[in-house]
């Protein structure tokens, strides 16, 4: 396993479907999935800077955040672990010491050392004194926000953008993104790419301050539009209608999604296609995060 031996350019795949012909558009899948065989995806693109300035910096170990099924936890145990770091990764929920996800075993396979927090200490993973006073207590690693969220993060998807425009030959109008944390969205926007971000959670709409917060030294901004609708009930939470768009899809197109992240933002993207959101002749580049390992299974 090389986090550093990406395939890249990721594939631009052209996807057609009666409803792009009807509405004159043209869209392009992302095949951000096929960056690594581990590292999936916005995770790798996010990690590649903060694993390198760790690196450059000559950093022992390397300290992050996440939930019991997070991809982003996945990605920093495997990356983490092949580069040579110690990794130590802080999970939400004290309930999940005593019981395993596939997501946990993975990281402690990989030398993952995990902490177990409250929901409550969890909410403070951003704030300044309370990182201040873990760094210091855990012989100071290298801090990677939860999401692998950071500017060195954001540098990491801006590139995504510049290899999308070559693939084409030139721009594409939108870029449509599932957002988490926000910080895949935040990233194409400090190329300044039009994105659609689709929340993947319940009640998203936060998620366009922490995007404007995160461009706050990025110079070149795109617009973002952010649609909150397309959680099918929350984080982490579908249906049939959903995981039955997911089965057409990969029919359809050969292209497996899951239902966390992908699956949502591509309903909600051919959703906005067939109520006539886009101008005829808009070409968009939909990013396939990856996110396969947390398949529904
Ligand atoms: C983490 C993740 C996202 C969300 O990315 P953010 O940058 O946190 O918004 C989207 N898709 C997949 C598959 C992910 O694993």
């Amino acid at each position: 396993m090389d986090f550093l031996h990406p395939s890249l350019p990721t594939p631009l795949q052209k996807l057609s479907d009666p409803i792009f012909e009807k509405a004159q558009v043209s869209v392009y899948v992302k095949r951000e999935d096929l960056i690594h065989p581990v590292v999936s995806g916005n995770k790798w693109r996010k990690l590649k800077y903060n694993l390198l300035e760790a690196k450059a910096t000559e950093q022992k170990a390397i300290l992050t955040f996440g939930g019991a099924y997070s991809n982003h936890l996945y990605a920093t145990a495997a990356a983490g672990n092949a580069m040579g770091f110690e990794t130590i990764g802080v999970v939400r929920g004290v309930e999940f010491a005593e019981n395993d996800t596939p997501t946990l075993r993975f990281c402690r396979e990989q030398n993952m050392k995990l902490q177990f927090v409250s929901r409550e200490e969890y909410k403070h993973r951003n704030s300044l004194s309370y990182l201040n006073k873990l760094v210091q207590k855990l012989e100071h690693p290298f801090l990677i926000p939860e999401g692998g969220t950071s500017e060195l993060g954001l540098k990491g998807v801006a590139e995504m953008v510049t290899e999308a425009g070559e693939q084409l030959e030139s721009p594409p109008d939108f870029f449509a993104v599932a957002a988490g944390t926000g910080g895949t969205a935040a990233g194409l926007l400090s190329a300044g790419a039009n994105v659609l971000a689709f929340s993947a959670l319940k009640g998203g709409e936060f998620l366009e301050t922490d995007i404007q917060d995160l461009l706050i030294h990025s110079e070149q901004k795109g617009n973002l539009k952010l649609f909150t609708e397309y959680h099918f009930g929350g984080y982490a939470k579908w249906n049939t209608e959903l995981t039955d768009f997911m089965d057409s899809f990969k029919d359809r197109f050969d292209i497996q999604l899951e239902q966390v992240y992908t699956a949502k933002m591509f309903y909600g993207l051919f959703d906005q296609i067939e109520k006539g959101y886009f101008e005829a002749g808009s070409t968009i580049v939909a990013v396939h995060t990856g996110g396969l390992q947390g398949l529904l299974k």
